[in-house]
């Protein structure tokens, strides 16, 4: 997807501040921080949104979230939170799947 920016931070054409990448996976700081830890893990290949995601490659998808945990665990947060914003009503802004996994403050229910 050649307007995608996150499928440009995969092929390196975009700098991110990549943190952790795995063999389905990349982990980068998210540019606008919403917690002392905001990190985004995405899929190296495109798929819209979660639920694409873990319908096309469900080991993709767990590979996520294991290195959404990998990454908060690296990083000295046992706990975190993590979340899949699906659709533009939900917050997504970016249509390439990702998991946003925030750490270091304390998180309030039900969010915004
Ligand atoms: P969402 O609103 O769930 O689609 O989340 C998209 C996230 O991507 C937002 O938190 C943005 O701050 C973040 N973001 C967008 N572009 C970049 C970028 N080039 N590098 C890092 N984070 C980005």
């Amino acid at each position: 997807m050649e307007d995608c920016i996150f499928c440009r931070i995969v092929a390196g054409e975009i700098p991110a501040d990549v943190v952790h990448t795995t063999e389905r996976t990349v982990a980068f700081r998210d540019q606008n921080p919403q917690a002392p830890l905001h990190v985004l893990v995405i899929p190296k290949e495109h798929h819209a949104n979660a639920a694409d995601l873990a319908t096309a490659d469900p080991a993709a998808s767990a590979e996520l979230v294991r290195t959404a945990a990998a990454v908060a665990t690296a990083e000295g947060y046992d706990d975190h939170r993590l979340v899949f914003n699906s659709g533009a009503e939900a917050g997504q802004t970016v249509f390439h799947t990702h998991l946003h996994l925030l750490a270091g403050r304390p998180m309030t229910w039900p969010p915004g």
